[in-house]
């Protein structure tokens, strides 16, 4: 086993969770209904190591929308599906340094941040010949695939969530027609149906488990330690953890990368999706935020 000791090991992981269960500071996403009604105190901790060891403590099968913690799943599929250099056509690796919704692109007209990575690929990247998919199987192909980078752990979908993720997105829309118009996209797809899908991935829902057993698979290579199957390639595994290493904690990533050297994804519900390359994967999710957007118990946490 990967953790040999792993009794005591998990008493040092309880200890930390009590630790921040305690801390109130932050403040919930109230920018729609779906995300201000979760409970300040939930707060859960996932764990699953390469070679399938588990453990979970708290509210760890309480669901929540998946959010930006998606998105280096959506750059790991693209990665894996179309291969680098399509890819890194459109999507660049330096880090913004700039709000995560901030309407700007870098020099060379690429996203810089990875917040719209999922709207870019399969029906709208697809190679040339390759026949466009309707919306419908774009959800179905996107979802089996989360389910297997989860080893089958629970995934659903919040329609209530979308619908008003739907309904706030001006910002969104913005950054959508700015980067259209600099020509961000492939000439495939309606920016309505890129939009459409970007709010449907991150209205997945999934629990600490899933997010777990998600995140082992990218320090596994690809690999999801549950069910062995290669559900992405290596490479793109590895490419994944370096952006998260860069830019997976909006603008305390840096910082992060300094105190913490982990490489690790936040989103707005609360959830940071951690990934220790080689050991495992941690989830930990609690909804209230700090300043940069980032779950107060999940950065403590990792420091
Ligand atoms: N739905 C959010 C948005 O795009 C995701 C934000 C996040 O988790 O960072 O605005």
């Amino acid at each position: 086993f990967v953790i040999p000791d792993f009794q005591d090991f998990i008493k040092i992981i309880k200890d930390f969770y009590w630790k921040c269960k305690v801390n109130t500071r932050g403040k919930i996403a109230d920018y729609i209904p779906q995300l201000a009604k979760y409970k300040p105190d939930y707060w859960g901790v996932s764990l699953c190591t390469i070679d399938g060891q588990r453990y979970s403590v708290g509210d760890t099968e309480e669901p929540f929308t998946i959010q930006s913690s998606g998105k280096p799943l959506n750059y790991g599929i693209a990665l894996s599906e179309l291969g680098s250099d399509i890819v890194h056509q459109y999507i660049g690796q330096e880090p913004s340094g700039r709000m995560f919704n901030e309407l700007v692109l870098d020099y060379d007209s690429k996203l810089v941040s990875v917040h719209a990575l999922c709207v870019c690929f399969r029906s709208n990247l697809g190679q040339q010949n390759a026949p466009e998919m309707r919306v419908s199987e774009k959800f179905d192909w996107i979802t089996q695939y989360y389910k297997a980078l989860a080893g089958g752990e629970y995934l659903g979908f919040n329609n209530a969530t979308f619908l008003s993720e739907r309904e706030a997105a001006d910002r969104n829309y913005a950054i959508g027609f700015y980067m259209k118009e600099n020509k961000c996209f492939p000439e495939k797809g309606t920016l309505k149906e890129i939009m459409d899908f970007y709010f449907q991935v991150c209205s997945l829902e999934v629990n600490c488990e899933t997010i777990s057993v998600m995140a082992a698979t990218l320090a596994n290579g690809g690999i999801c330690p549950i069910t062995g199957q290669q559900v992405i390639d290596s490479h793109a595994a590895r490419d994944v953890l370096s952006l998260m290493h860069s830019c997976g904690m909006y603008d305390y990533s840096g910082q992060f990368a300094f105190k913490v050297g982990l490489p690790a994804k936040s989103g707005v519900s609360g959830c940071t999706m951690v990934v220790v390359p080689n050991v495992m994967g941690i989830c930990l999710w609690s909804p209230p935020l700090d300043a940069y957007g980032n779950s107060v118990r999940g950065v403590q946490f990792c420091e």
